[in-house]
This record gives structure tokens, C-alpha cells and sequence, in this order.
């Protein structure tokens, strides 16, 4: 029927577990909201991935729709900040996790969630950032916050050939700061470079037992790996300098001490993309306007169609993907 939409729909039953099926869904079958938005893009992050193959408890609420981002356009709002035409981006607030996501035709959810389209970018260029962008770019805030500058000396990105790292890579060279590229992916090299990192090192370097403190490497870093990786980076980090922690792609736990914290003034700096302030949203969406070369987001973005979102989902968790996935879902 014309008014029925197509849906990614995650299951779970006692007996048979968790199953992923398309459905055709009606407007009436969606969550509560003062917002309704006809979706045309959504992306796949590491946590669509986690959430589609129930590799991690990120659902929490059955059953539901994926895709913890979107861009579309409003259709019905009862929200006075948004209007029928225009067009929005959601990142987080638990969408995709305890409240209906993206891989579907419409969304409805709490017009506080969205934010306008950011002049400068489509809705295509704004799921090509994604989460995944969106949380690069709050790192970059965090770090300029703190003062590493580029003439600080190295920045390392790690996770550098995913979507949060290539991104990191991105904007970071284009500050003109000297961007070390740590990848699993040595065969990468030339797609990092591409992005600007002036080096690119294995990321076996960052993954032997951490030491309280290692020889003072960095003058800051954007983690998206944790565990050993961070802690090795916290031991490599220079006096004063800064480290953003904001993915656990290698594991959640942090074996270090508080060595580099209380012999180098160390600080780790804590990102979460998901309730993040409004006014901070906007504030990254215009430096991501800004400071985002599109030629290279073009260059780390595949676009695949709804259909293939549950085929491509595990490939994230396995490190496959290379940079950015766009999802056409209208
Ligand atoms: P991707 O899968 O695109 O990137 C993760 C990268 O980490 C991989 O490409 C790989 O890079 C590296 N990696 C994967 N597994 C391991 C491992 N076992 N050991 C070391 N490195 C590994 O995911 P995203 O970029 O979308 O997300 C990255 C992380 O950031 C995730 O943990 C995600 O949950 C988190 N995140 C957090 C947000 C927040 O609000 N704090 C928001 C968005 C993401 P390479 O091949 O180059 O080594």
C-alpha cells in the first residue's frame, strides 16, 4: 500500500533469539514523537553493526529499528522549531537503541532531538559524516579545548582507516596538524595519506603490554580503539598534552596507571556523541562544515541501498569496512 513504508526490524524471542527481518510498516506503528520525517539517508556505524548483530546488548527496547542516525525531510511537526520541508539530521539520543531508528522509510521522535540540515552540506554529505563524523569532530573540539594545537607537535589516530578515524584524519590535517595514522591496515597506506596523514604506523606499535610511561610521542590523540591501544598512548603521550577517548573497537576495559596523569599532567578527555548538548551538535556541524574537505569524505564514503544494510552490518564489527557507509534509505 502507498502509505506503508519499508523497515529493518530486530526481534527477540525467549526461544529463537534475535532475528533481523524487512517489514512494510505504517505510520501508526512507529514510536511517539512530535516529529514525523521521511527519511532519505541513514549510514552504518560500529554500534548499527553491534545492535543488528546482537553482538552487544545496544538494543534495549523490543522490538526495533535500527540506524542511530538519519537525515530526511519533515513531513508533520508539532514542534515549533520545525516545519513540513525541512530538512533535519538526527545523531543519537538512544534512536536506534530504545527508540525507533533510521533504516526506515519514516521516523517519528522528539523534534529536541533534530537539528536543521547545516547550510553548506545534503543530506547525503551529512550521513557520510554520520555519528561517526559527528563524534570525530567533538574529539577535535575536546583537543582544541585543551589546547593541542597544531604546532604542538603529533596527533595519533587511532582506528584510522574506520569511519570515526578517517575522518579525525581529515579534519585534522586540513588544521595543518601532523596526523599519525595508526591501522591494522598497512595496505591502507595510501588511502590514509590521501586523507593527510603525514604517517602512518602499524598499529601493533600501540598494542604491546602498556608501561606507566613510554618514550613522549604524542602531543594528543583521538582513540576509537581503547583498551591496550589507549593506555599505550597515554604512556606515549607528551607533558601536558591530551588524548580523547571516544570508541572501544579493541575492547572496553583500560589497563593503565595514573602514571601519565600525575607525572606528565596527562588528560584523558571523554567523548559520548549520544546526549551531547544541542549548542555543542551545531558547533560541530559548522566546523565539520568548515573544516571538513568534502572531496576527501567523498573519497572514504561507499553508498549502499536499505536492502544490504543487514548483509554489510557484521563486516564493521570485523574491521572490514573502510571509512564511511551511506545508507539510501527513500
Ligand atoms: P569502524 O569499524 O569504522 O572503525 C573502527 C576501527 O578500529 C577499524 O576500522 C579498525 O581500524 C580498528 N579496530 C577494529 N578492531 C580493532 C581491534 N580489535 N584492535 C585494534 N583496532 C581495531 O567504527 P567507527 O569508526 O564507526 O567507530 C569506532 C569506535 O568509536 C567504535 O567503538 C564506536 O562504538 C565508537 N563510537 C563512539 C561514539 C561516542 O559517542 N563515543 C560515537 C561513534 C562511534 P584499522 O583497520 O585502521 O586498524
Amino acid at each position: 500500500m502507498a502509505d506503508r513504508f519499508p523497515a529493518i526490524l530486530i526481534q527477540k524471542d525467549d526461544d529463537r533469539g534475535q532475528r533481523v527481518e524487512t517489514v512494510a510498516l505504517a505510520l501508526d506503528d512507529l514510536m511517539e514523537g512530535d516529529v514525523v520525517i521521511r527519511v532519505s539517508h541513514s549510514t552504518i556505524n560500529y554500534k548499527d553493526g553491534l545492535a543488528i548483530t546482537g553482538a552487544a546488548p545496544v538494543v534495549r527496547r523490543w522490538p526495533m529499528i535500527p540506524g542511530i542516525d538519519f537525515a530526511g525531510v519533515v513531513e508533520s511537526s508539532d514542534n515549533p522549531e520545525f516545519k513540513p520541508g525541512d530538512q533535519v539530521v538526527l545523531n543519537g539520543w538512544g534512536v536506534g537503541e530504545t527508540h525507533y531508528g533510521g533504516y526506515a522509510g519514516k521516523a517519528r521522535v522528539k523534534g529536541d532531538w533534530l537539528i536543521h540540515l547545516p547550510a553548506g552540506l545534503t543530506a547525503a554529505q551529512a550521513m557520510a559524516i554520520g555519528t561517526a563524523g559527528y563524534t570525530a569532530m567533538l574529539s577535535v573540539l575536546a583537543l582544541e579545548r585543551q589546547g593541542v594545537t597544531a604546532e604542538r607537535g603529533p596527533v595519533v589516530v587511532t582506528g584510522a582507516a574506520g569511519g570515526v578515524g578517517s575522518v579525525a584524519i581529515a579534519i585534522l590535517s586540513k588544521l595543518g596538524y601532523h596526523v599519525v595514522a595508526a591501522t591494522g591496515r598497512l595496505g591502507e597506506a595510501d588511502y590514509l595519506k590521501g586523507l593527510g596523514a603525514a604517517e602512518v604506523i602499524d598499529r601493533q606499535e600501540l598494542a604491546g603490554k602498556p608501561r606507566p610511561l613510554n618514550k613522549e610521542r604524542f602531543a594528543g590523540g583521538i582513540d576509537a580503539v581503547g583498551s591496550t591501544t589507549l593506555a599505550n598512548i597515554l604512556s606515549m603521550t607528551r607533558y601536558g598534552g591530551s588524548v580523547a577517548a571516544c570508541g572501544l573497537a579493541g575492547g572496553m576495559d583500560l589497563p593503565t596507571s595514573v602514571a601519565p596523569f600525575i607525572l606528565r599532567g596527562v588528560s584523558l578527555i571523554g567523548i559520548d556523541s549520544v546526549m551531547a548538548p544541542k549548542a555543542r551538535r551545531i558547533e560541530a556541524y559548522d566546523r565539520l562544515v568548515r573544516d571538513l574537505d568534502q572531496a576527501k569524505l567523498a573519497a572514504m564514503t561507499r553508498t549502499i541501498p536499505l536492502a544490504e544494510v543487514v548483509a554489510v552490518a557484521p563486516d564493521i564489527l570485523a574491521g572490514k569496512v573502510r571509512g564511511r557507509i551511506v545508507v539510501e534509505v527513500g
